[in-house]
């Protein structure tokens, strides 16, 4: 070998056979081969990875990870929490098909199936999923879909899965959750009936606030459905985010199990408070908790901005789920592309606040809190 040549070869030789204990990084864009026999064992299905955006090693740790806690016999990891809502939906639905959805979903969720889908010639209805008559009258000859989330956002109403599946069986459809917030150890919507499951693994699966990544479970056939889509229009995840979101979940039980006490205890705490009108925190989730997210609406007399400001070490953010507590303003950001009169229908007003709870000690969390509501 000449000098250029040793120079980007130099690693060839490090194999030493040394046993990693955690998986290594595959940080690469593609796998090489023996020689073309060797490549075409990989188009026989005999060897599992030929380029990272068709499948790679950390990746596909990622999504087989989730789909164990999900109780699902395969998934599929993808670049965010939309491109996996998006390779989802693409393996069932096609151009004139229909699809019904709640309308309470996460506000890039709306934007997606409101403006996105529908220049693909996919039409959603968005309806109240608290009435079953409403959903099962939007149900069309040609929708295939009935979508939703397991607790929603702001407001976290605790979906009703078995009503969906309920319908979905008496029409032949397919039942898609969300379950960014409730997260398996809390919800496992397969185990309910659920054809799909979707993440944003950005937020509890991650669960450190240093990665974008979703994930997208079910079973094998419509998994295989959901990684075409993937490979298709490119929105795989990279290796190292891959290898992060599967560091980050291997503490998933420890980071909720924490995050949701301190929950529980933060929403009681609050209930009742001068300054606040109505504390959000939903009941009977789960034997495990329920949720580490809290919604307050603030008082009419409380000045929103100023509140904002007194938070002291809890960050204002657009996001959640990490394991330092935060808040979020759901006006602002998270349901900026809903259109107005929505918003107020689902009561997702200027004084509501968002608090993602994280794993401080609940004392220092509810002092914060008590500082800037004073
Ligand atoms: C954040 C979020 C998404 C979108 O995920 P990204 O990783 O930001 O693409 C979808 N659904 C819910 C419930 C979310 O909170």
């Amino acid at each position: 070998m000449r000098f250029e040549t040793k120079n980007v070869h130099f690693q060839d030789k490090l194999e030493t056979g040394e046993m990693s204990k955690t998986k290594p990084i595959y940080q690469t864009s593609a796998f090489s081969f023996k020689d073309l026999e060797d490549m075409e064992n990989f188009f026989q299905g005999k060897k599992s990875y030929l380029y990272t955006r068709v499948g790679n090693p950390n990746t596909d740790d990622l999504g087989k990870g989730v789909a164990d806690l999900e109780g699902a016999e395969n998934g599929v990891a993808s670049s965010s929490g939309i491109s996996a809502i998006l390779a989802g939906v693409l393996a069932v639905a096609k151009a004139g098909d229909h699809i019904v959805a709640t309308e309470d979903l996460y506000g890039g969720t709306y934007q997606l199936m409101a403006r996105e889908l529908t220049d693909f010639g996919i039409d959603v209805s968005f309806v109240d999923f608290t009435k079953k008559e409403e959903i099962e009258g939007a149900i069309q000859s040609n929708t295939v879909l009935i979508y939703s989330e397991s607790i929603t956002n702001p407001s976290l109403r605790v979906e009703n899965i078995d009503q969906m599946v309920e319908l979905s069986k008496k029409y032949n459809l397919k039942t898609m959750i969300d379950n960014t917030f409730a997260t398996p150890y809390l919800i496992r919507p397969h185990e309910l009936g659920a054809d799909l499951v979707v993440h944003s693994a950005t937020k509890y699966i991650g669960g450190h606030s240093d990665l974008s990544a979703g994930v997208v479970t079910g079973n094998g056939a419509l998994i295989k459905k959901v990684r075409s889509k993937i490979a298709n229009l490119g929105s795989n995840l990279g290796p190292f985010d891959g290898w992060l979101g599967c560091r980050g979940l291997k503490t998933l039980s420890l980071r909720m199990e924490r995050q949701c006490s301190n929950a529980q205890f933060l929403a009681e705490s609050l209930t009742d408070h001068p300054n606040i009108k109505k504390v959000y925190y939903p009941t009977n989730v789960s034997e495990r908790g329920n949720g580490a997210i809290v919604t307050i609406d603030l008082a009419d007399h409380v000045d929103v901005h100023q509140f904002f400001r007194q938070l002291g070490w809890i960050k204002v953010v657009p996001t959640l789920a990490g394991v330092e507590t935060s808040v979020t303003h759901p006006v602002g950001t998270s349901h900026r592309p809903v259109p107005e009169d929505l918003r107020e229908k689902l009561g997702v007003s200027f004084s509501m606040v968002r608090i993602s709870v994280g794993i401080e000690d609940k004392h220092d969390i509810l002092e914060e809190f008590h500082k800037a509501l004073k």
